[in-house]
């Protein structure tokens, strides 16, 4: 197969998505030369509680929030499966569909990145990807990368590399993109909206009148 960029792969609970989520793809999308992002909604993460709302209406509004922006894709592979689904595995499923030379890139903040060694099979992700890590301007990952275990150190010093060299190869290289947060989370918006305050430009409004159709966030549970 032959490649015309690289694809990237956004995965999140999006208990709901929302600008925070959507301002990271798309700058990754320009900085990295993507040619499409796979937004993955996680069905039962093994790394932090339970979503607040269930799988199909946290896909639903990524469908709604991405709906104008052919770029960006709803994958929906992780909310399928009742079991448990690791980030390795659903690289390998990527992997066996798009080809063995497709570029693919995982994005991550830095803070994902400094706990890459508690993944399952982390290693692994190496073969299967690139890693893509968005840090704050003047807060950069070099800075940081000494908090991080030796064996990621040394993969971070191995593999280090220009953004838009990714799409030369299909996996293995890891590239940093200064990308301003915004003040944005999941979490603000689950007590905002239990709180009855408005949440409006915080996320697309038609995410935004989904979680009000739908009554969901109404009751705080965290
Ligand atoms: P919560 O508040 O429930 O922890 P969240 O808003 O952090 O959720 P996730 O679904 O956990 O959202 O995030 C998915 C990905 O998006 C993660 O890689 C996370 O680092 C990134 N992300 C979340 N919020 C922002 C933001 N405001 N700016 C940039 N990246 C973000």
């Amino acid at each position: 197969m032959v490649s015309n960029g690289a694809v990237g792969i956004l995965g999140g609970t999006f208990d709901p998505i929302h600008y925070g989520h959507l301002r990271l793809a798309e700058e990754m999308l320009e900085l990295a030369k993507l040619r499409q992002i796979r937004f993955i909604p996680t069905g039962t993460p093994p790394h932090r509680g339970t979503p607040q709302v269930s799988a199909q209406h946290r896909s639903r509004m990524v469908q709604l929030a991405i709906a104008d922006q052919p770029a960006f894709v709803l994958d929906e592979r992780e909310v399928m499966r009742t079991t448990p689904c690791y980030t390795v595995d659903t690289l390998r499923e990527l992997r066996a569909e798009l080809g063995a030379a497709q570029p693919l890139c995982l994005l991550m903040g830095g803070d994902a990145f400094l706990q890459l060694h508690t993944w399952h099979e982390w290693e692994q992700l190496f073969e299967l990807a690139h890693i893509v890590v968005g840090y704050r301007p003047g807060f950069t990952l070099e800075e940081r990368i000494h908090t991080a275990t030796p064996a990621l150190r040394s993969h971070y010093q191995l593999r280090l590399c220009a953004a838009d060299a990714l799409s030369q190869q299909p996996a293995g290289g890891i590239a940093e993109l200064a990308i301003p947060k915004l003040e944005i989370s999941a979490t603000l918006i689950r007590s905002r909206v239990a709180e009855n305050c408005t949440i409006r430009y915080l996320l697309p409004n038609a995410v935004a009148d989904y979680i009000h159709q739908h009554h969901l966030y109404e009751h705080a549970n965290h």
